[in-house]
């Protein structure tokens, strides 16, 4: 098994669930007390988020390439960041170090091709929603079309990304208004959506529509550990 490298903490409530992941897919695959090897950096989010707020991807990237570098140095043979939004510095990040990023938009395509999909509805932060690093590999690698709630939608969406799921903070009613989008999304020919923010499969479950979702938190699992067990 080869040792995987985690940039955590974006929030910590979904890092959780990739580390309870993580380590339910190795024993699952090989039994006994195997777990995954895994070395993590784990981020103080507030600063990052403010960092966001202003825009600052300059900092932002530094702090993810000291972070990257970290657990490449403490023996991390591929790295994950953790979270949907920071994938818009992934080619920064990738040329940092010289272990392989295990990017997110190849997670979503695969669990596209398990769906079956080729029209996606996107969920995520504005950052995700509105500019195309993630839409752009999908497009041009894969060949997957995506689109995104209207702006009323994605504000409700990026709002309560930061101020409840990133909390910890589940209600009905935010519950609801996602299930409406999601509805929306699938009327207007989304044949999967994704739950490009690792925190809303905490929130939405697949019992709550009648669409697949691809949760990236678990297709991003998948593609991880596929690559430290093959
Ligand atoms: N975890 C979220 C995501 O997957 C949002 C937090 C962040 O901005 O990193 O995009």
């Amino acid at each position: 098994m080869k040792t995987l490298g985690i940039l955590g903490g974006m929030s910590w409530e979904s890092t959780l669930s990739y580390y309870k992941l993580l380590n339910k897919g190795v024993r699952d695959k090989i039994g006994g007390l195997h777990s995954c090897r895994m070395v993590m950096h784990s981020v103080d989010f507030a600063p990052f988020a403010e960092q966001m707020g202003k825009n600052d991807w300059e900092s932002i990237t530094a702090g993810l390439v000291k972070g990257a570098k970290s657990v490449e140095a403490g023996g991390a043979e591929a790295l994950i960041i953790a979270t949907n939004t920071m994938h818009k510095a992934a080619d920064e990040v990738q040329a940092a170090v010289n272990i392989p990023l295990l990017h997110m938009a190849d997670a979503i395509a695969a669990g596209a091709k398990k769906t079956g999909a080729s029209k996606l509805g996107l969920l995520g932060t504005a950052f995700t929603m509105e500019q195309d690093f993630l839409s752009r590999p999908l497009k041009e690698k894969y060949g997957l079309d995506v689109i995104v709630p209207d702006c009323d939608g994605r504000s409700m969406v990026h709002r309560t990304i930061f101020d409840e799921l990133c909390c910890g903070k589940l209600t009905d009613k935010t519950r609801d208004a996602y299930i409406e989008i999601i509805e929306e999304m699938t009327a207007l020919g989304a044949e999967s959506i994704v739950l490009g923010c690792t925190e809303i499969g905490l929130l939405v479950k697949p019992e709550d529509v009648s669409v697949p979702l691809i949760d990236t938190v678990e297709a991003h699992v998948e593609l991880a550990l596929d690559y430290v067990l093959k």
